[in-house]
This record gives structure tokens, sequence and C-alpha cells, in this order.
């Protein structure tokens, strides 16, 4: 089976560019490039067709990567090295796949690095990623945060949902970002201080990764072997799961594109896909989330199915007696 070309959500149809013109603003952090496709695909493309801002910060070009096509095994890190800026061309194509206009790398393209798996001696590169200290990235972070001012803030767990350094560094990164940001006292020439209403990790609820594994067993596949359970990040009981947001068919269409756009990194075949260990797993045309922070905009024990719920009407009004103090 192969997938049709994507259509790509339109996007956004407002006039301004300004932040201050979208009612709705979505902030991703995220590790690498292809972390975004893989884990918020959906959401992105469905927000970005809504209309809303959606902003992405990568934290590193991806440098470190095994590269999956052999006519591209140049560029690897003990050859070429320059599967850093390769990659950032794949971001920008998957971007386009998602209709995210707003994508940017923390503190600019290549200021922080890749930082390799958990104990490779890349660890300890004093360009990696994991060694940058905490407040200096979370300051990068905070100036996005108040320049975007986003109602919703999404990454990862704790432990970056598997363990790269990288994705728990970017989840220090985004939760010490958030709360610098609504600190008038910290670094103000970064400008006004701004609180974000609701904070998301992202999250894998165990039974429908043991459905999507069921499924891609049942079906058949091109990949040399099938991942498990354990290697799909962020898997939490069902019950943890606050937020599922799903869609038109459209949205997963174009994760699926935007995904493909990672073509060093992943394999795509229909609805399943493999890394670079060759591991078939479940491509999810549902997309999950634990709130952390903020108020749920369901009633209790009921799923959120958008992640602005409960805010939108608040925010978008404040915003737009601010832009009408400011056209005054
Ligand atoms: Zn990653």
């Amino acid at each position: 089976m192969t997938d049709q070309p994507a259509r790509p959500p339109q996007p956004p149809a407002e006039g301004s560019a300004s932040p201050a013109a979208f009612s709705r603003r979505l902030l991703l952090v995220h590790a690498h490039p292809d972390d975004e496709s893989i884990n918020n695909g959906l959401t992105m493309a469905k927000y970005a067709a809504e209309g809303a801002l959606v902003t992405l910060v990568t934290c590193t070009l991806g440098e470190e990567g095994e590269v999956i096509p052999p006519e591209l095994a140049a560029l690897a890190p003990d050859r070429d090295d320059t599967l850093g800026p390769y990659r950032a061309g794949e971001l920008a194509a998957a971007m386009a796949a998602l209709g995210v206009t707003d994508h940017r790398f923390l503190g600019g393209p290549g200021r922080y690095r890749d930082s390799g798996m958990m104990g490779a001696p890349q660890n300890d590169r004093p360009d990696a990623f994991w060694q940058a200290p905490l407040d200096e990235a979370a300051g990068e972070l905070v100036a996005v945060i108040r320049e975007v001012r986003p109602q919703v803030l999404v990454t990862y767990d704790p432990n970056g949902g598997y363990g790269h350094p990288d994705h728990i560094q970017a989840h220090r990164v985004a939760m010490r970002g958030a709360e610098l940001a609504a600190r008038a006292d910290f670094r103000p020439e970064l400008g006004r201080a701004h609180e974000i209403a609701k904070i998301y990790w992202n999250c894998n609820p165990r039974s429908v990764v043991e459905e999507g594994f069921a499924r891609l067993r049942a079906a058949g596949h091109s990949f040399p072997g099938v991942a498990t359970v354990d290697d799909v990040p962020g898997v939490v009981p069902d019950s943890e799961v606050t937020a599922s947001l799903a869609g038109d068919p459209e949205y997963a269409v174009a994760k699926s594109a935007a995904m493909r756009a990672h073509y060093t990194q992943i394999a795509v075949d229909g609805p399943f896909f493999a890394l670079s260990n060759d591991l078939g797993q479940p491509l999810f045309r549902t997309e999950h989330y634990q709130l952390v922070h903020g108020v749920p905009g369901a009633a209790a024990g009921v799923r959120e199915d958008d992640l602005f719920a409960g805010i939108g009407e608040m925010v978008g009004m404040e915003e737009s007696a601010r832009i009408e103090e400011a056209a005054e």
C-alpha cells in the first residue's frame, strides 16, 4: 500500500504575520527534525488548517542521526558531517506538508548540536545540547514565548519519551522556559512576561499502541522486523491520557507526507513506518496528550478533543482588546 500525495492544508488566511493577529497560538518544542511530525504531525496540520498560529522550536539539527538511504550515507557525522543542514531542508519540506510556516531552531540553526544516544561520546561535546546550561537554553525559548505568546505548549515527558538526552533536555528547556517567560524579573529585555495557560506532554495510550502492533502484524509490511510496545515513546496507561485529537482524515495524510519528507530518518509504508532500526511500527492517526499545567477544558474523566478547550474565548478577547488599543 502506498500513500496518496498529500494535499497540504492551506496556510492561515490572516493577512498579518504578527502573532497577535492569531486568536489561538500553539508552541511545540522538539529535540530533532522529524520528532514533530512523528509525535504531533496531525495536531500541527489541524491547527494550521484551522487558522491557528503553530510555532515549532527544534532544539538541534539532528546531526547525529543515522542515515537510512544508502545513497545519502556520505551525510553521516563520521563522513562529511553534513546531515544537520540536510535535515533542516527535510524539516522545511515537512512543515510545508503540514501547512506550518513558523518553525525555528533554538538559538538559531546549529547553536546546539545533537548529543547522540545516551552514553555516546557525543554527549560530552561542548556544543552538544545535553551540555547546554539550562537557563541559557531556556532563555532562548523565553524570547520565542514572549514574542509568540502561546496559550498552549506541547513537549515531552521528563524522560523525553524514551530517554534520548536531547529529548530529556528539550523537556527541561520547555518547562523551564515556560516558567521563566512568566516571570517579569527574568531578562525583561526579552519582552513582556507571558504565562502559558496550558502545557501538555506527548503520550501514547497503551491500548492504542498494542492495537496498532496487532494491526501491523496482521496486515503484513515491508520492514525487516517489527518493533515492540517498549520501542514506542511515552506509552502510558490509558487512564493518564487527558486529550485525544483526530479530526479530518486529511490531517493524517499530511502527517504521513511530513514523515516521508524526513527521508533520511523515516521509511513510511502506508499506515506503518520504521526508523533507522528498520523495525516497523504503527503510524498513529490519533494523537494523545497529558495536561500537566492549566485547567482542563472537559469534565472530569472526559478527554479533551481540543488543546485550546476552555481558553480560546477568554484569551481571544484579551488579545482583541490589545490589538484595538495598538490601532488607536
Ligand atoms: Zn529525536
